[in-house]
């Protein structure tokens, strides 16, 4: 069993360690590959540089998110085992709210694991769960690796797939099918990050709420205003606005000359 922790909430890290738990008892319960600790370090490191919160442009593309899944006639929101672990409930939830299937598709593909990530879906109060077992019998070319498996009632006929902690491949592989790809990825330089119609540059954990609410705030508008949202996002110019606000930040920091108060504490 992993340590547990009992993070103080005056620990500076605080929410980081706890988000850690999570992610190294899924690995305990066979939903996290050993492999998905790794993206996840990668991550954090990308939202120390972002300062731990939502940015303005994180928040646009999360509203162009919210526009394209409500304009969608069959999207599917895709689930790896980091997202089993960090947020399963906010998945049933965004599910729900933008009538989306909801589908297990990874990278390190076990029976073992598909049914442990089917089973967290199911416990968060997921009706159905694609991609699971002999479910996915399509198969999507994929540039350098092999085949990947996929559900036919599911990522194979979606038109918008909510594809998070991607491998750049993967998605490069649905863009290729001509499905409009979503994502969340904390390095806006990952080849998923690039390749994506739109990428939630920020935390999977301060997204996933944000973007429920948004699906529920913007169910009100015309389809007319959705598409206009839709029309508006520009990837490459939100990509461009993250790394000039990273940089902006490091070079105040840098001209501070420190980034901890240390001296003071
Ligand atoms: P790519 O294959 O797209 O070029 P990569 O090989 O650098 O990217 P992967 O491990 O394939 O990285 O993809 C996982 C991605 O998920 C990484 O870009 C990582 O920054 C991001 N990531 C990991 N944890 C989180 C998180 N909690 N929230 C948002 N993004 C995350
Ligand atoms: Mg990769």
């Amino acid at each position: 069993m992993a340590n547990e922790t009992h993070v103080n909430d005056k620990h500076p890290r605080a929410e980081s360690i706890r988000v850690r738990e999570k992610i190294t008892k899924g690995v305990e319960s066979k939903v996290v590959a050993l492999a998905g600790l790794i993206a996840h370090g990668r991550g954090e490191a990308f939202d120390y540089i972002i300062g731990e919160q939502t940015t303005s442009p994180g928040m646009n593309a999360i509203t162009a998110a919210a526009a394209n899944l409500l304009l969608a006639k069959h999207p599917v929101l895709s689930v790896n085992g980091n997202v089993a672990a960090l947020c399963a409930k906010e998945f049933v939830d965004l599910a729900r709210v933008s009538n989306a299937m909801l589908e297990v598709n990874l990278f390190h593909r076990t029976p073992e694991r598909e049914y442990a990530i089917e089973k967290v879906l199911k416990d968060a109060g997921a009706e159905e769960v694609l991609g699971v077992g002999k479910a996915s019998t399509a198969t999507i070319p994929e540039i350098f690796s092999e085949r990947r498996r996929v559900d036919p009632e599911g990522i194979l006929k979606a038109d918008v797939v909510f594809v998070p902690l991607e491998d750049g491949d993967r998605t490069q592989s649905l863009v290729k099918l001509g499905k409009t790809v979503i994502t969340v990825d904390l390095n806006p330089m990952s080849r998923t990050a690039q390749w994506a119609a739109i990428t939630i540059v920020d935390n999977i954990i301060r997204a996933m709420p944000l973007l429920i609410k948004e699906v529920e705030r913007l169910k009100s508008l015309k389809i007319s205003e959705l598409k206009k949202i839709k029309n508006d996002f520009d990837n490459k110019k939100t990509l461009s606005e993250v790394m000039l606000l990273m940089e902006h930040r490091l070079h105040s920091l840098a001209e501070k000359g420190v980034y901890l108060e240390i001296n003071n504490a």
